[in-house]
């Protein structure tokens, strides 16, 4: 059987996630070691690969140790609170906070402030527990309400001025479906006269990856997603790709692959999540080809 093994090549790492590393990579060039708080990217491989070259991560009940001393932030972004506890604990600030992320914090800070003089709501479509999204709180006054599918919306109000964001790594047409849920809502509780805002505030880095990974498999019969579990985007891709060939594995490490696997089918794709490094989509391909060529 004949054996054909591709690297997507709309995979690999984003601006944001390229740009922290670099920073990471930069500052420890001069130093033996670079305290981070908390994972600097979602991707256990490249966190392992800079721990070696003196990258440390800790936690915010680890603050006070850092007095005096440099910190790394992560490309997620830390909430305003982060930021003051560093100030009282005159801790010197790198931050790696993606540039898109920001830009979003800063847009959903105002918003907050006009939702709270029209007595209106700000919405989230986002994972209440990603780094991001526990962020994007902090600059939000008043409630922000989290949304991760359609059934969260119907604890919400519909009939209030609403203003609605998405978390960058989130996919437009997920996004849409809850929009459209929540119109759906507003026209059954008689709110349509209340203002709606949608805000499109996903990353154009990850907006279309989905498409992309859908026409990369087109002639594949195996998908071999390299991803932290921790990664949501990753989690997502792989769930999108899967339904598109006839077997799919998740793996976040070559050492994981197996020959078993490949025993029907030889036309094999290699994607990965945004936060998926270059060279390990490589070290799988690498692996691959020893195992089946
Ligand atoms: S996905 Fe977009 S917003 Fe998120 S880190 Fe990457 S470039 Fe920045």
């Amino acid at each position: 059987m004949k054996t054909n093994i591709e690297i997507d090549k709309g995979a690999g790492p984003c601006f944001g996630v390229q740009r922290a590393i670099g920073m990471a990579e930069g500052l420890l060039k001069e130093r033996e070691e670079l305290a981070c708080l908390g994972d600097l990217i979602h991707n256990d491989e490249e966190i392992e690969r800079l721990k070696k070259s003196g990258l440390h991560i800790i936690s915010h009940c680890q603050l006070a140790e850092q007095s005096k001393k440099e910190l790394l932030l992560r490309a997620h972004g830390e909430p305003p609170s982060t930021f003051r506890i560093a100030a009282n604990f005159e801790i010197d600030l790198v931050d790696a906070t993606c540039p898109i992320v920001k830009q979003l914090q800063k847009q959903m800070n105002e918003a907050s402030k006009k939702m709270e003089e029209q007595n209106g709501q700000l919405i989230l479509f986002g994972d209440l527990y990603h780094a991001e999204v526990m962020a994007l709180k902090g600059y939000c006054r008043g409630d922000l309400h989290c949304v991760s599918k359609v059934e969260d919306l119907a604890s919400l109000n519909s009939k209030k001025p609403t203003m609605f964001f998405s978390q960058t790594t989130k996919y437009q047409s997920d996004y849409h479906e809850i929009i459209n849920a929540f119109r759906k809502k507003r026209v059954k509780e008689h709110a349509s006269d209340f203002s709606l805002e949608v805000i499109d505030s996903a990353c154009k880095q990850v907006a279309k990856r989905d498409l992309q990974l859908v026409d990369f498999l087109k002639d594949k019969e195996v998908l071999i997603f390299v991803s932290s579990r921790k990664s949501s985007n990753g989690n997502y891709l792989f769930n999108v790709g899967k339904k598109k060939v006839k077997a799919a594995y998740f793996i976040s490490n070559p050492s994981e692959l197996q020959k078993s696997w490949f025993k029907f089918y030889r036309k094999i794709g290699i994607s990965g999540a945004t936060s998926t490094p270059l060279w390990l989509l490589e070290e799988t391909n690498l692996r691959l080809r020893e195992m089946l060529m």
